[in-house]
């Protein structure tokens, strides 16, 4: 589906005429040999792009320029090797429309103590470069990424690393559809919200289709085709031996084959990266896609249930961050508490739809009776989540604007069997406990569908909510409720 080598980060080292040509070829140099690094540490994930040493107001517009004009460009790395002054930089970081991460950085590591002299201190002067870069940034109060240290140290990579990720998130964002087959469940709020408005901030193409165009594409899935997929889950997943033989329960796999086929169909011709569903609209299909919509969100598509297209979308953003980490990105639900003292933990799940890619071990495909939507038995992939630490990220529509909250959890194990919960599911502990995180997500509107993920920390989403500008609140180890409430509170001035 997504390469992350697709994506360029356009690398600009600045400096300026002054110093002479022996002084900028040096400059060249160094950032080419920089370059050259970062490009084979597999922590930097896209394709890094060196331009030309920036020098004067002219070129420093047209690299800008062109960065507006490439899709492939997905976001910026500026750095000044040497003093670049910033008022050369307006007309450039005016118009720039991509994300920037300023690298505040050295060539050198250590100060030569016998040798330095003045020529040295003016090549080596990024402490200096770079604050007035800084300071044109802030003062044109443009979004970015500062990341500072040595270039050669891997936790300075890794903070660039996670800025390319969510770079490339945005720009498949400025790509992709969400598919919505049929509209919000009836009456609820918190999956509400304004698509116009998504689009602008985010690229977000959210667009609706009758169900009864997945019902034609469905019926006209073969058998073969089918059954052929339902190879598929046989070597991938432990199922059930009842699922073996002819009969209805069979049939229930096969009709969802046939509708992950169908839906796989339709998501490629209208080139959606998402898609949406709701248990309310169903006609002409014969359950609820649940094994479906866990296996297409295995292969990278987002998804939510109940015409939820903001949680879809952010899967499908996570999923792409994501992309050859090790951990996994699903739907996600919060569903019930278990309140033992010293034992508190949340249990979530969804009806069926939860992505294996989080599971712990093999899911076992399954078919049961579904309470709600009034169709036939849908099959799904039934697990419990890997232990570890993770991270719930919900996004909400206040009115005005869009909010993003990051809870950090960390997964448990589930001592008890549990019979007659056939669906996948996660049981946490949410930091920086049950209750103060419980209190937080509700202070912030958090709603009940989320994003879970055990392989991207918070600093992935506050980078990518960053060069969104959207708000981003995170809950963790640190979070006081009634803080938060200041917090959230102060923010309303800030995001009016
Ligand atoms: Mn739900």
């Amino acid at each position: 589906m997504i390469d992350l080598k697709q994506f360029e980060f356009w690398f600009i080292v600045g400096s300026q005429d002054l110093y002479g040509e022996e002084t900028l070829k040096q400059v060249a140099e160094h950032a080419r040999i920089m370059a050259e690094e970062f490009s084979r540490d597999g922590q930097l994930p896209g394709t890094l792009v060196l331009k030309p040493v920036a020098t004067d107001p002219a070129g420093i517009r047209k690299l800008f320029e062109e960065a507006a004009a490439a899709p492939a460009c997905a976001g910026i790395i500026t750095w000044m090797h040497t003093f670049s002054p910033s008022k050369m930089w307006i007309q450039g970081l005016a118009i720039n429309k991509k994300p920037v991460l300023h690298l505040h950085t050295q060539f050198n590591r250590d100060i030569p103590w016998d040798s330095i002299d003045m020529d040295f201190m003016n090549l080596n002067q990024s402490a200096h470069g770079d604050r007035e870069h800084g300071y044109i940034y802030a003062r044109m109060r443009l979004p970015r990424k500062v990341v500072a240290g040595y270039w050669q140290e891997a936790e300075l990579r890794r903070r660039i690393g996670v800025w390319m990720r969510a770079s490339s998130a945005r720009q498949d964002g400025m790509d992709s559809a969400a598919l919505r087959l049929g509209d919000n469940m009836r009456e609820v709020a918190v999956t509400e919200g304004d698509k116009v408005e998504a689009q602008i901030k985010l690229g977000w193409q959210v667009n609706t289709w009758g169900i009864g165009d997945l019902a034609a594409r469905y019926k006209g899935v073969s058998d073969s085709a089918a059954e052929k997929l339902v190879k598929d889950y046989e070597a991938a997943y432990e199922v059930s031996p009842e699922l073996g033989g002819p009969g209805p329960r069979r049939n229930a796999v096969l009709e969802q084959a046939k509708i992950e086929i169908a839906l796989k169909e339709f998501l490629t011709a209208e080139h959606a990266g998402a898609f949406t569903t709701t248990f309310q609209d169903l006609h002409g299909l014969p359950q609820l896609p649940g094994l479906a919509a866990q296996r297409l969100m295995e292969q990278g598509y987002g998804f939510g249930a109940e015409g939820d297209w903001k949680q879809s979308m952010l899967v499908r953003a996570a999923k792409v961050m994501a992309l050859g980490l090790s951990g996994g990105v699903s739907f996600m639900e919060d569903y019930t508490y278990h309140f033992e003292p010293g034992k508190e933990a949340a249990l979530g799940a969804h009806m069926l739809e939860v992505c294996p890619s989080i599971a712990g071990a093999k899911p076992r495909l399954e078919v049961h009776p579904l309470g709600i939507g009034g169709k036939a038995d849908p099959a799904r992939l039934v697990f419990e989540a890997a232990p570890g630490p993770a991270l719930l990220v919900t996004l909400v529509d206040l009115g005005t604007r869009l909010r993003m909250i990051v809870n950090e959890i960390e997964t448990i194990p589930v001592e008890h069997h549990m019979p007659r919960l056939p669906v996948a599911c996660a049981l946490w502990k949410p930091l920086p406990n049950i209750r103060d995180a419980a209190e937080a997500w509700m202070l912030a509107g958090g709603a009940h569908h989320s994003v879970y993920t055990t392989a991207l920390s918070a600093e992935y989403f506050q980078d990518w909510a960053e060069m969104s500008q959207i708000e981003c609140v995170l809950i963790g180890k640190d979070t006081k409720p009634l803080r938060l409430r200041e917090e959230l509170r102060w923010g309303e001035a800030c995001w009016k």
